[in-house]
């Protein structure tokens, strides 16, 4: 059951400004199924970070047509499409984001206090997030003293609070050394199996995209193929 569907999407830069304009996204047509973990990959400029931003909603594509869990993103206006993403959707960023004069805890809590949860949802919801990946002994500490994996961690159960069904993460590992991106990677697929959430990774790192059950490849803004991955991680 697909809970994200684009069709003949089209992104192009500069139409207005008369300086030349870039078809960043030519065309792409693409369905992703609920518990997905899904890899966009492609050189620099092929329109990775574009379609991300497209698909999530960041940006407007020229046209085509996007919908995310039975709603049509691409006609909302720009105030509802905000209120979309920040109640239904999660991100993960390259940087993590995290607030330095918050606890881990407030951190976390930062997306459910914007939805105005009661503090009892808020306290449950941080406990289970926290069991889930083993942050239950930082929760009162700030992220300045948590180690790299800890505040991945917390950025991640951040993402997940108000339950998005969906993550987006661009370049997620694109700072990071190979112990760094397997904590990372581990996560999302830690909530693809036990959360069936989808994970929709832009990455140009191989390893990082040897995580994902699905890659997509993409390439002057066009789905140039894609593989899907069999049995465990090796075998590709
Ligand atoms: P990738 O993430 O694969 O590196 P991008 O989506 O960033 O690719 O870029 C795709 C193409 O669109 C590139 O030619 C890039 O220069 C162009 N582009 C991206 N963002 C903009 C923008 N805001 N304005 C104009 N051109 C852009
Ligand atoms: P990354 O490769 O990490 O995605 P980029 O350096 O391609 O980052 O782009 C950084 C920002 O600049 C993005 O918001 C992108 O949309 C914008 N951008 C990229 N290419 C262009 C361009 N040719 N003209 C204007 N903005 C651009």
């Amino acid at each position: 059951e697909p809970i994200l569907k684009a069709s003949k999407l089209v992104k192009i830069y500069g139409e207005s400004t008369g300086e030349g304009s870039t078809k960043a996204i030519d065309g792409v047509d693409l369905s992703i199924n609920k518990g997905e973990f899904i890899a966009i990959m492609g050189p620099s400029g092929s329109g990775k970070t574009t379609l991300l931003q497209c698909l999530s909603g960041i940006d407007k594509p020229t046209s085509g047509e996007i919908e995310i869990k039975g709603r049509v993103i691409s006609s909302m206006s720009g105030d509802e499409l905000a209120l979309f993403r920040r109640k239904s959707l999660g991100f993960v960023f390259q940087e993590f984001n995290l607030l330095d004069s918050l606890t881990v805890r407030e951190n976390i809590m930062v997306p459910m206090v914007l939805e105005k949860k009661t503090a009892t949802d808020m306290e449950k919801k941080v406990n289970e997030l926290a069991h889930l990946f083993g942050i239950n002994t930082i929760l009162s500490k700030y992220p300045f003293k948590i180690s790299g994996g800890q505040q991945q961690r917390t950025a991640v159960s951040r993402a997940l609070v108000n339950d998005p069904g969906i993550i987006f993460a661009d370049e997620p590992t694109g700072n990071l050394d190979s112990k760094s991106s397997s904590v990372i990677m581990e996560c999302f697929e830690k909530i693809v199996e036990e959360l069936h959430t989808t994970v929709l990774v832009v990455t140009h790192d191989v390893f990082a995209a040897s995580y994902c059950r699905k890659v997509v490849f993409i390439k002057d803004g066009r789905i140039d193929s894609y593989i899907v991955r069999k049995g465990d991680r090796k075998e590709f």
